[in-house]
Order: C-alpha cells, then structure tokens, then sequence
C-alpha cells in the first residue's frame, strides 16, 4: 500500500432525512447531492434544496386552488338574474376564497410534505440519474485527489446504500492518515462479506476513535476472527478491538468469551480497565474471564502501581 496521507476533510453536515442532502436545479430539472454551485447539468446557478422545491410546489397549487375558487365566484356572478343574487354570489364567493386562503396558510406544512413525496416519486429516475452523474465526478476525482474522492462518495452514500460505495469509501479512507479530531463513522460502512480493508479499518478505529466500535463492529470482527488472524497484523486488530470493548459493561456481558482469548495480550491501560470492571462487579465470572483477569493480575501487575490504587 502506497504511503497514507494527512487530510483535513471538510466537516459532514448531518441531516435528519436523507432527501436533505438533495438539490434540485429550477432551470433543467436535474438532482445533485453534492456541494457544487453550479447545476453539472445545465451550467446555471440555479440549484435549490428539494424541500425549497416543494413549497414553491405547494404555494402554486394552493395559488391555483384560490383562482378555481375566484373563478366559480366570478361564473356565479355572470349566471346571476337578480342584483341581491349578484351582491349575494358576491360575498358568498369572496368569503369562501378568503376562508380557503386561511385554512391553506395553516395547511402550508402538510401540503409541502406531500409535494415533496410527489416530488421525489415522479423524479425517481431523475434522482438516479444525478446520483450517476455525482458518483462519475467522484471516480474523476479519486484518480488525482483522493480526498475530494471521499468527500464525493460520503455525501452520495447518505441517498445509495451499496457495498461498493461502502467499499469504495473504506479503500480510500486506507489511503489517509487517520486522526481522532476527524469526523469518521464506522456502523454505516459495515459491509456482509470479509474485506481486509474493512478488518485493519476497524482495528485502526479501536485505537484513535473507540466509541465508534460497537457491536456491528465487535460482531464482524467475531464473525471473520479466523480470516483476521490470518492477516499480517490480525491478532493486533483483534486485541484492539477487544480492548475498545473493554470500554463498556454491556460488551463484557455480551462477549466474554472473545475478551478472554485476548486479555493476555491487552495494553497495560486497557486490561487495567477490564480490571476495574472485573472489580466492580464481584458477582459475575463472565464464563471464566474473571479467572482470566485474576491470574493476568497475578502474574504482570500485582506490584504494579496502577493497579494498587485498586486494591
Ligand atoms: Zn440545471
């Protein structure tokens, strides 16, 4: 593997919906879930998010709505034969109009959401063709900037959740420096099958990011053990994972066995955490990893000074 990189990348906005993330161009019509200013489509600068779409959409049905309604009242008035019938129409039709434009205001919010899941049903294959669109700029991209690259595909993975973008992801995230301060993730690049990228990544996050290992990670980790161990440095990821499990009660309780084939093997820090849970709790054996922990003790850090505070 080539030499990894330092990377600063550009901070991830988080959405609650994923259709957040998508921008319509006004002009051609066309979908993006990138950051760019210009549709790649049509060139203009008229990309706006699906959401503003969608109550532009509902403001002009409802402004429709109000016109047929002026309209049946300005009928009535021409069919009229008395003048109290006309003043009558009149007032009946204006009232009605204005009743309707005050039940539409409260309305605004529902009627956006509905237009919005209209929207996105009628553009369907639209949407996909932007994401097409977005995912070739990211394979330009990958060839001389690697960054970009992730960036590219991290946002695109928000709307498509495939392997080979996970993957694609994972591969180029290999290729950088990884830092605690970065906005990583790991539960969502989670793949099936058994990938080594996928194994030193994890392994590379149980040392800089911990709270990110849980237990779709610790169950991979599980479910390939014999694949990992026989990586170059599969008893190291599996030893770190162990230990960022070490971390929380519910993954003692949950893996005990795991945790005791590498206990042996864990960092002074981290077994003295195991330690300290060990101590806490007197009533569990955790299928013989209490016995595990006590003879570890016994035979590395009983004078150490670390583990004396524990006494
Ligand atoms: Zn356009």
């Amino acid at each position: 593997m080539n030499k990894k990189k330092p990377v600063r990348l550009r901070p991830y906005y988080k959405t609650r919906y994923t259709y957040e993330k998508l921008r319509v161009c006004k002009h051609c019509r066309s979908f993006t879930v990138l950051w760019e200013d210009k549709c790649a489509s049509c060139g203009k600068h008229m990309l706006i998010p699906v959401m503003e779409q969608a109550k532009i959409n509902a403001k002009r049905s409802m402004q429709s709505e109000r016109l047929i309604s002026l309209l049946i009242t300005l009928a009535a008035v021409l069919f009229s034969q008395t003048f109290l019938q006309i003043i009558l129409c009149l007032l009946g039709g204006i009232a009605l109009t204005a009743l309707l434009w005050w039940f539409q205001r409260k309305m605004l919010e529902t009627e956006t959401r509905r237009q919005l899941d209209k929207l996105l049903r009628i553009s369907e294959r639209r949407i996909i063709e932007g994401i097409y669109l977005n995912l070739t700029t990211a394979s330009a991209a990958i060839k001389d900037d690697e960054q970009l690259g992730y960036e590219i595909l991290r946002e695109i993975a928000t709307i498509v959740h495939n392997d080979r973008i996970r993957l694609q992801q994972i591969m180029l995230l290999q290729t950088f420096v990884l830092r605690k301060d970065m906005e990583l993730e790991l539960d969502p690049l989670m793949l099936d099958g058994f990938e080594p990228a996928l194994a030193e990544y994890i392994g590379e996050l149980a040392k800089i990011k911990r709270e990110l290992v849980k237990n779709k990670a610790i169950r991979y980790v599980l479910l390939y053990e014999r694949e990992i161990l026989r990586m170059k440095n599969g008893a190291g990821i599996m030893t770190t994972v162990a230990g960022a499990a070490v971390r929380m009660k519910k993954y003692v309780d949950s893996y005990p066995d795991f945790i005791h084939r590498y206990a042996r093997q864990l960092p002074q820090e981290r077994f003295l955490r195991l330690y300290q849970l060990v101590r806490r709790n007197p009533n569990q054996s955790w299928n013989g990893l209490r016995d595990e922990v006590s003879a570890i003790y016994n035979e590395k850090y009983r004078w150490d000074p670390e583990f004396q505070k524990w006494e």
